[in-house]
């Protein structure tokens, strides 16, 4: 048996109002007490002026991006012409996606996020549970032409087949791309199979108005595309349809996470609202800035009771995976409560792909996952003092 007394100049639990030189007890990896210091028992270790936070959990990338320099593209491109760029990076197979993943694993864990909802497209291999940063692999599906539905449910059904469960976390979901990769019979497959086993689903929705153009009329830029890559099939979307059919699906999912929905209408908002016991929505902040789309209804969208969480997406959008570098994104260009920013970044994310139980705040029982930032010795408010600042994490 192992336990140490960590103390800072302010713990925030999240889930709990943040103490001023704090006490967090942690005893064989998991949180046994948090308190004020006069609780201590054990052998107790300052951290000085720091900013003691759960770890940091990114609720949407694709790690296999992570050797990337740079983003691809140019800020501000139309979202069809990047993925061109995507496809094309894919296609040299010059990169060796395990290794992408392990670098992005790598530099997740130094800007202090300890859980990853990662959208995969090869087989996991190794338990991943134990190790940090705790990885949940969605995995893709793309198969738009009723012909490839059948072969792509196939292909990823053996993709999660490599299914790990231990300590009450699922680390395997699915996830249909997006509507215009992915033929609604797949998605509906892809929801039922995911009930079957209580596995989440995530999924790209109303990223961009391209996309909405195709789900209504069946034309536009991503019909293009389509047609380019042989893929496109006239019978795929009904006319008219619009993500509430979508979302619609995606509610019969044990859990779902929306990714993006920078194009929702009011009326999504408060189906997601309604359906929060299962649905979350991922706000990828600064992606959502280099696509220079129209400015993210964040406030709305919390306000109408969305449970809103925080992805970095991959780094083909954005330059780096910092989950804290997304959260300073939105204190800088929100009028947001900096508690509640924080709380995206955590609690949110782990509730939306449903390891609430197990991180996502410093609660006892759950899993010490822990991110220190430093602060100044005087900061009176923890939250402002990590969101207003530059400090990188300095121990995870
Ligand atoms: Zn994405």
């Amino acid at each position: 048996m192992s336990r140490l007394c960590l103390t800072a100049r302010w713990v925030m639990p999240v889930d709990d109002e943040p103490i001023s030189g704090g006490v967090v007890t942690v005893e064989n990896g998991k949180i046994l007490a948090v308190g004020k210091q006069s609780a201590a028992v054990g052998p107790l270790r300052d951290l000085g002026d720091v900013v003691l936070l759960p770890g940091l959990v990114n609720a949407h990338t694709h790690l296999e991006f992570s050797h990337l320099p740079q983003p691809l593209g140019e800020p501000g491109m139309a979202l069809p012409d990047w993925i061109r760029l995507v496809l094309a990076n894919r296609q040299r197979n010059d990169c060796n996606s395990a290794a992408a993943i392990a670098a992005g694993l790598r530099e997740s864990r130094d800007c202090g996020v300890t859980s990853i909802a990662d959208i995969a497209t090869t087989a996991v291999s190794g338990n991943v549970t134990d190790d940090v940063p705790r990885r949940l692999a969605f995995h893709e599906a793309i198969g738009f032409s009723a012909a490839r539905c059948e072969s792509a449910f196939a292909d990823v059904l053996q993709r999660s087949n490599v299914e790990h469960r231990s300590k009450n976390m699922t680390t395997t979901g699915f996830s249909p791309h997006a509507p215009y990769t992915v033929h609604p019979d797949l998605l509906e497959r892809l929801v039922d199979e995911a009930s079957k086993r209580r596995l989440p689903v995530a999924m790209h929705l109303a990223e961009s108005e391209a996309e909405l153009q195709l789900l209504a009329e069946n034309s536009g830029p991503f019909r293009e595309l389509l047609e380019e890559r042989g893929m496109w099939d006239p019978s795929a979307i009904a006319p008219g349809t619009t993500p509430m059919d979508i979302l619609r699906v995606l509610a019969r999912a044990p859990r779902a996470c929306v990714i993006h929905g920078n194009f929702l209408s009011e009326g999504d908002w408060n189906f997601l609202a309604r359906e929060r016991s299962t649905m979350s929505l991922v706000y990828c902040p600064r992606t959502h800035a280099y696509f220079q789309h129209p400015r993210y209804p964040l406030a709305q969208m919390l306000a109408a009771g969305v449970r809103v969480a925080l992805g970095t997406d991959s780094r083909a959008s954005n330059p780096d995976l910092s989950v804290l570098a997304e959260m300073r994104h939105v204190a800088a260009h929100h009028n947001i409560e900096p508690e509640q920013i924080i709380r995206m970044g955590t609690l949110s994310g782990a509730e939306a792909i449903g390891w609430d139980k197990i991180v996502g705040s410093i609660t006892p029982g759950k899993w010490a996952d822990l991110t220190a930032v430093p602060c100044e010795p005087q900061a009176s408010n923890p939250a402002e003092a990590i969101l207003f600042s530059n400090a990188q994490p300095t121990q995870v």
